[in-house]
């Protein structure tokens, strides 16, 4: 087997292990064979590490990018960083937090890749402040399907480079990226607790809480009033400037295997939910970097708590003027449903950029809901898209694996080039 170009074949699926389809995993180690990966294929989807939840980087032939994973430069003056776009950004972040920076904006999982992050256009717990990865990337090389390299900024193929933002890797597969960084002068977070009994209350403690630049909440779908929790945070500023920075993870415990299917059901998850609602925490505490933004991380392969059948992620987001009804709206959908969704997270975005045309956020609150993937789940998706798109909201296409073509309000038509497509983007072309 070469070296060049690593090939395996496999059954493989993203993070929610639905859907799952056979796939030739091509993974090219230099942009050589990145292009002789294109040139030699009619279809091809680029993926990174996988964690999108549904068919966003799924198909019969995929390229990974994860060989591709070198950083080219860091100017830690001034807090800009180039790298391939098969970098992790756990890797990167070893580098990043001894010199004193950390991302802008950053996912709630530290195990994607760069070239992951553009496509999807990540956003993090800071959205109104920060907006999404786009807005502080510098600049990227793009491998089109003609094999030649686009360098795509907001002055150089201006097009290309809000169409890649969020493209869903429907434009090329993204070489390498610069990006800017965020000063840091500590590694630990000041973390405020707001605990509220109904929705009312958890959406108002965001509004009430705008001056702290992170926040992300919890809704407890099983109780009456969908009681939940919000976490605020800011960075904490370092006493003594000279303390050496060190990117610290919590010790990582594993899921050996898959758990049965009928291990989250309604009453376990509403015990859970319980546990989880009463846990005694401080109003205020000081956590570290990687418990504040990636706690789910220290437990690898959670996902397998779903059994064999996997999940769906529904993740939709409402326009401000709809998010107080409209969520409660959404939320008593779910109640009339045998449907329990276990994982929630909610989230207030800003304003979007006219360009970011592609980016998920729009200006409101979003919710992400995992739900198992039961009989009955498809059957309330429906619903719950209907209802969303009536609220004017739309879903994250990265989350997706069975919603309507237009929910994600993207036209994968409008990317011209079929080279790239993935089953995420044939499904909604199909329609
Ligand atoms: C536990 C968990 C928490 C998460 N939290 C958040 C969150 O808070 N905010 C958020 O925005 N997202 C979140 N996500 C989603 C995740 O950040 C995105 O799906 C991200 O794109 C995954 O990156 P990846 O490298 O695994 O890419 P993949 O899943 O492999 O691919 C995702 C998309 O990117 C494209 N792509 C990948 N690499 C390239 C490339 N080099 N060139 C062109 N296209 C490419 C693929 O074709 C595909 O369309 C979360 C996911 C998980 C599992």
């Amino acid at each position: 087997m070469s070296t060049i170009l690593k090939k395996s074949t496999k059954s493989l699926a993203g993070w929610a292990n639905y859907p799952r389809c056979k796939a030739e995993i091509l993974a090219p180690a230099d942009r050589v064979g990145v292009r002789a990966v294109i040139f030699e294929n009619e279809q091809v989807i680029a993926r990174g590490n996988g964690k999108s939840y549904g068919d966003a980087s799924l198909a019969p032939k995929v390229l990974s990018t994860l060989r591709l994973n070198q950083v080219l430069s860091f100017d830690t003056e001034n807090g800009v960083i180039e790298c391939e776009a098969g970098a992790l950004l756990g890797d990167l972040l070893k580098v990043l937090v001894p010199a004193g920076w950390f991302f802008q904006v950053t996912p709630g999982i530290k195990e994607i890749t760069v070239g992951g992050a553009i496509a999807s256009d990540v956003h993090g717990k800071n959205h109104p402040n920060a907006g999404c990865f786009s807005k502080h990337l510098i600049s990227f090389e793009l491998m089109t399907a003609s094999g030649e390299i686009k360098c795509c900024s907001r002055n150089e193929n201006t097009t290309l480079f809000w169409q890649s933002c969020g493209g869903m890797g429907w434009t090329g597969v993204v070489l390498s990226a610069r990006f800017q960084l965020l000063k840091i002068t500590s590694t630990t977070m000041l973390q405020k607790t707001v605990m509220a009994k109904d929705l009312d209350g958890l959406l108002s403690a965001f509004e009430a809480n705008r001056a702290w630049p992170y926040a992300a909440g919890w809704v407890d779908c099983t109780s009456k009033h969908w009681r939940g929790t919000v976490f605020f945070a800011e960075h904490q500023q370092a006493r003594t400037p000279t303390n050496p920075l060190v990117f610290s993870e919590a010790p990582k415990r594993n899921v050996p295997f898959y758990a049965p299917s009928w291990l989250l059901n309604p009453l376990s998850i509403r015990a859970h939910n319980h546990f989880f609602f009463n846990k005694k925490r401080k109003e205020e505490e000081v956590v570290t970097l990687d418990k504040y933004f990636y706690p789910l991380d220290a437990l690898q392969n959670w996902n397998r708590f779903y059994g064999k059948r996997g999940l769906v992620q529904y993740q939709f987001c409402l326009p401000e003027i709809n998010s107080f009804a409209g969520m409660r709206q959404v939320l008593e959908t779910i109640r009339k449903s045998q449907e329990v969704p276990f994982l929630t997270v909610l989230k207030r975005h800003g304003e979007r950029p006219p360009e970011a045309i592609h980016s998920f956020p729009i200006q409101g609150y979003s919710l992400a809901l995992d739900f198992p993937r039961t009989r009955g789940i498809f059957e309330l998706i429906k619903k719950l898209d209907a209802l969303v798109w009536q609220l004017d909201g739309k879903i994250y296409l990265t989350k997706d694996a069975c919603s309507a073509p237009q929910m994600g309000r993207v036209n994968p038509a409008d990317f011209g080039e079929e080279k790239f497509t993935s089953l995420l983007r044939e499904r909604i072309l199909a329609h």
